[in-house]
């Protein structure tokens, strides 16, 4: 039977960046971030660039992808360049491409290019301006299509199975360091870890950013899970915070207050909504209920190829929710000494609100 394989539509994307060139009166950039490249043509390689003008894209790398861009680089032309990539750079090639025009704006992505390279393309591309732009094909991300949207629903679903598998697990004795290997080994089944898991039991759970270590989970201990499988390039970002043993009556009442932040925060949301509003939200519960000064981070981050993107869910952010953000909501209370809780869901905004990927209960759990 003839099964018919459905392109991710990269002509179409490049053509979305086209115009925004035009609109940032650029005549061409460099785009040097893997991810970046990798949603533009396919790439999944560790060395490329890409160089796109408002009439063409070529990417290049070097001669130990060759076979593998064959199928996998789609939309532009491809080619191998013999040396290191930026010390050698297609010069020539580029001034045809724009025809010849004077002194030409070329933007790069300055927060995918080391100073390093910066310099070594400054040497070689005299005659044009080098314009450092930012998050120009990161604002093209956040629009997710069906078929990335699939990916992602696919990591929550394999991140909610490792979660529940480590659960069964949770018992006194067991390091985090273990848990977090439980998850870790699941997640290599079907892809890899988005991001370092977070396992941070007991006086951990204070520390936001806390990496699985050697502690024992002890009778009493809240413990904070923060993690995401990557699934065919896609992530999936989830916490949850449960209970080995009865809780510390402060920390439940912490529990319910996070909880309740976050529903309130995921019933404001929709496409048009700005984005600071969302996490004002959230942070105005949390106030109310005195624990506003324990809430240090933001409310959440677009995620996508990477766990981190666009937009930010902030109180200084100056972005408005889209329909196709797919977007953390994560409200936080740190107890010094004491411990943590931090709910977070992965969600889909709509027009009229959102789709929720994070089937995973919320009710407080005690083990
Ligand atoms: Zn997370
Ligand atoms: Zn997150």
């Amino acid at each position: 039977m003839c099964r018919v394989i459905k392109f991710e539509p990269m002509k179409k994307r490049i053509a979305q960046l086209q115009e925004q060139l035009v609109r940032e009166r650029l005549d061409g950039i460099i785009i040097s971030g893997l991810n970046n490249i990798r949603y533009l043509c396919g790439y999944t390689g560790s060395n490329g660039m890409m160089v796109v003008t408002r009439r063409a894209a070529v990417f290049y790398t070097d001669f130990r992808y060759q076979e593998q861009i064959k199928t996998e680089v789609r939309g532009c032309d491809k080619k191998i360049l013999e040396r290191d990539l930026y010390s050698s750079f297609p010069v020539a090639e580029l001034r045809r491409m724009l025809g010849g025009k004077r002194t030409p704006r070329l933007g790069v992505e300055e927060g995918n290019l080391s100073l390093a390279r910066f310099r070594m393309l400054r040497r070689q591309l005299k005659g044009f301006r080098l314009i450092p732009v930012r998050d120009l094909v990161l604002e093209l991300r956040r629009r997710k299509s069906r078929s990335e949207l699939a990916r992602m629903q696919r990591a929550q679903e394999i991140t909610e199975q490792a979660f529940n598998r480590a659960l069964r697990l949770v018992k006194p004795g067991i390091t985090e360091q273990d848990l977090a290997l439980e998850i870790e080994f699941y997640f290599r089944r079907f892809g890899e870890p988005a991001f370092p898991s977070i396992v941070a039991s007991g006086e951990n759970g204070a520390k936001p950013h806390a990496r699985a270590g050697v502690r024992r989970l002890k009778k009493g201990d809240a413990i904070t899970f923060d993690i995401g499988c990557r699934y065919q390039g896609y992530c999936a970002d989830m916490t949850r915070t449960v209970f080995l043993g009865r809780p510390d009556p402060e920390l439940r009442r912490v529990y319910e207050a996070v909880l309740q932040a976050q529903q309130e925060a995921l019933g404001a949301m929709k496409a048009g909504v700005p984005c600071k509003f969302v996490d004002l939200v959230a942070r105005e519960y949390l106030n109310q209920q005195g624990l506003g000064q324990f809430f240090g981070h933001s409310l959440g981050h677009g995620v996508g190829l990477e766990v981190h993107e666009q937009p930010a869910l902030a109180r200084t952010s100056r972005q408005v929710l889209e329909p196709g953000d797919v977007v953390t909501v994560e409200p936080g209370v740190y107890l010094p000494g004491k411990g943590g809780v931090r709910i977070e869901d992965m969600v889909l905004v709509t027009s009229t609100g959102i789709r929720n990927f994070t089937k995973a209960d919320k009710e407080l759990l005690i083990i």
